[in-house]
């Protein structure tokens, strides 16, 4: 049979069996040898009767010494057999299974593996699987690899599929990995790798079986994005950046540059003045003034006669940075203008046309920017703020519009290492790693409802000082789940009932663009003392005079996006606090509010995200449109995944298109996974 065909054609799998496949997306037989074990057992040892304990479990290898007897109670039927090895002997049972009365021979050898128990002073094995000691054993004596079942099979059935595959599959076990890789990179062969993954000969044995997995798997996401991406660095650019006299915005920003930022600045500079495309990410925890380089690299691109675009993922944002930048640019003539999907269609129109015309210098917006009707007069830089909230194709899309532009990316969330390098391809990074001066740690306290008084009194306190505050809810509006604080309600509730002297407003995703607008307005010149809100404003957002954040029914939300949350306060040089409001008693809520209170650090706080949740979560495909790892483990096999990174820009390098005979398997491998199999990859 080939790989392609369905898993009909494996040994006993008929119409029902392939049906329960197939709910698990099991369809081919390529599909099942891939279906890798979620862990495995090492029955490869056997113990002793003699050296047996109590709560072990163990393997042992024995002879049934009498025919197995079978009883009923009332509710249950017991099979028992008594095995011995030579160096004792020991009673198994087995429960309400009582067809293996007539499955166990006496006289004949069998391999047992359970656990333990000692039960009125005597050890015995409970329900102990079982195979005879002879033959090809897939389930006894070796390591058993044990696998998540689909409904309505045991391990013994799939096993037994998943071998019958494995001999009989004619090419699913061809390699297609160049030889100069497989060399190179010291792999071991597909078919050792496939046969090792499922029924290991040995530790050693697997460990190079699952490196050779892993390596494939990275290597085809990361071909793949290469390819999407389209091309590796050195690609001439068309704009050409010649002045770098940047006096006049700097004086214009009116702090000095922390160290950090002056030498993510000349990484820039020196990208720019290479003559190739920038392609740059430039990674900084929340508040560490990633905007301030956006706006120099802006400034650079106008001064030397192109436009430059600034995309941001909510309109909020989006309206926020037109406003800064507006009050930065303004004197010294350079013009900037707004596009989100919210503006009227008059003024869209106007905006249209000034950006076409090159009216407008720089030009401040969200996915609208990314519309085939926008036209671009000359964008000779593109920037891309809260990139993780993108996928790869609207970071492409947005450079299409131009020929060839400079690429700048800012993400606040800090991505750990290994995961950067898978989503940011051929990116090169930069890393802001210290904050302006005068920032305080924020203080973040976990409490329950029992706390509200006293939550009450520091807001106002806090408000007498001058301060403002944010109020987090995970609703708009009250639903069926009382538990959950909503916007609207608990707004109305603090402003008649709690603080009817504060000055109190709500936003949220629901309201229209320019009210949004209008309320952040307020709230960043001072007018509002405490913003009740969703997490529309989870990212982004700068008001420096904000000092505290509350968020409640706080386990809801993830670590990461708690983290952007306190992000909000701590923006200026006063002390500010984080409140995480929640009644939940669970242990890994707790937990993650507890790692909240132990640290400000974005990294340690993204690898412990990563460690709670799992990378696949992490991703969210929603978010990135990355597809699950079979396999890989993104946070654990960082080392596979740096020879992987630079045996695929290698191979990309020498072979953009995979055309030599010796990638064009992997081509086809890697259409196969990401064209037909996951249409939806990258949004
Ligand atoms: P983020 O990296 O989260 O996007 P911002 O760029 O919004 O951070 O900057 C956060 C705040 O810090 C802003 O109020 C900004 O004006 C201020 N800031 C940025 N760089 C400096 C600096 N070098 N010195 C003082 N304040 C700075
Ligand atoms: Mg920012």
């Amino acid at each position: 049979m080939k790989a392609a065909d369905s898993i009909q054609t494996v040994k006993n799998i008929g119409e029902a069996r392939a049906a329960q496949f197939g709910r698990m997306g099991i369809e081919t037989v390529d599909d099942l040898i891939s279906y890798y074990p979620r862990d495995y057992e090492d029955r490869s040892v056997t113990t002793p009767v003699c050296e047996l304990e109590a709560d072990n479990t163990v393997t042992i290898r024995g002879k049934i010494m009498r025919a197995p007897e079978a009883m009923r109670t009332r509710t249950l039927s017991v099979v028992s057999a008594v095995v011995s090895d030579g160096t004792g002997s020991i009673v198994c049972v087995w429960f309400n299974q009582p067809y293996i009365k007539n499955q166990l021979k006496q006289g004949v050898e069998y391999s047992f593996t359970g656990k333990v128990s000692e039960r009125m002073g005597r050890l015995q094995l409970n329900s102990p699987d079982y195979e005879a000691v002879n033959a090809e054993s897939l389930n006894m004596g070796r390591i058993v690899p044990v696998y998540r079942l689909p409904a309505k099979m045991s391990q013994r059935m799939i096993r037994g599929y998943i071998k019958s595959a494995l001999d009989c599959v004619e090419d699913g076990l061809e390699e297609y990995m160049p030889k100069s890789v497989l060399k190179g990179r010291s792999l071991c062969s597909r078919e050792f790798a496939v046969r090792n993954i499922h029924f290991p000969e040995n530790d050693d044995a697997f460990f190079k079986a699952r490196r050779r997995l892993v390596f494939d798997e990275l290597l085809f996401l990361q071909l793949h994005l290469l390819e999407l991406k389209g091309n590796v660095s050195s690609k001439k650019s068309g704009v050409k950046i010649k002045d770098f006299d940047i006096s006049p915005i700097l004086s214009q920003l009116g702090f000095e540059l922390t160290n950090a930022q002056k030498r993510v600045l000349s990484e820039i500079i020196s990208d720019l003045k290479k003559g190739c495309v920038m392609n740059r990410l430039i990674q900084g925890d929340v508040g560490s003034g990633k905007t301030a380089l956006a706006v120099i690299s802006a400034y650079l691109a106008v001064i030397n006669g192109y436009q430059a675009v600034l995309m941001a993922p909510t309109d909020v944002l989006a309206g926020q940075h037109f406003k800064s930048f507006e009050r930065l640019f303004s004197p010294l003539g350079i013009r900037c203008d707004l596009l989100t999907s919210g503006l009227k269609k008059k003024e869209k129109d106007d905006a249209y046309k000034r950006i076409s015309s090159g009216e407008s210098n720089i030009v401040i917006g969200t996915h609208a920017l990314i519309q085939d009707n926008v036209k671009y007069s000359n964008p000779g830089l593109v920037i891309t703020d809260e990139q993780h909230r993108f996928g790869v194709r609207q970071r492409e899309k947005l450079s299409a519009k131009g020929n060839e532009p400079h690429v700048l990316v800012m993400t606040a969330t800090p991505i750990p290492r290994t995961l950067a390098l898978i989503l940011y391809g051929d990116l090169d990074i930069s890393v802001i790693d210290e904050l302006p001066p005068g920032r305080q740690k924020i203080d973040t306290f976990a409490v329950d409802h029992s706390y509200y008084r006293r939550l009450y009194a520091f807001i106002k306190k806090e408000v007498a000082k001058g301060r403002q505050a944010y109020i987090i809810c995970p609703m708009i509006e009250e639903n069926d789940n009382a538990e959950l604080r909503s916007v609207l309600s608990y707004t109305e509730e603090l402003k008649n009932d709690i603080f009817p002297e504060l000055n109190i407003a709500c936003v949220h995703g629901k309201l229209k663009n320019d009210e949004k607008q209008k309320i952040m307005e307020r709230f960043a010149s001072g007018d509002i003392d405490v913003l009740v809100s969703t997490t529309v404003i989870e990212v982004g957002i700068n008001v420096p005079n904000a000092s505290l954040m509350i968020i409640e029914n706080a386990e809801r939300f993830g670590l990461s996006a708690l983290h952007q949350l306190r992000g909000r306060v701590g923006r200026g040089s006063d002390k500010s606090y984080c409140v995480l409001v929640s009644d939940n008693k669970n242990k890994l809520a707790k937990e993650r509010l507890k790692i909240m209170c132990s640290t400000n650090d974005g990294f340690v706080i993204s690898e412990k995200d990563l460690e709670l949740r799992g990378p696949g979560d992490f991703f969210g495909t929603r978010q990135h449109g990355l597809p699950e790892m079979k396999i890989a483990n993104l946070y654990k096999d960082i080392d596979i995944l740096k020879e992987v990174q630079s045996v695929a820009i290698d191979i990309y390098r020498g072979d953009r298109e995979l055309k030599t005979i010796e990638n064009s398997l992997l081509k086809a491998k890697i259409y196969e996974l990401f064209t037909t199999k996951i249409k939806k990859i990258c949004l």
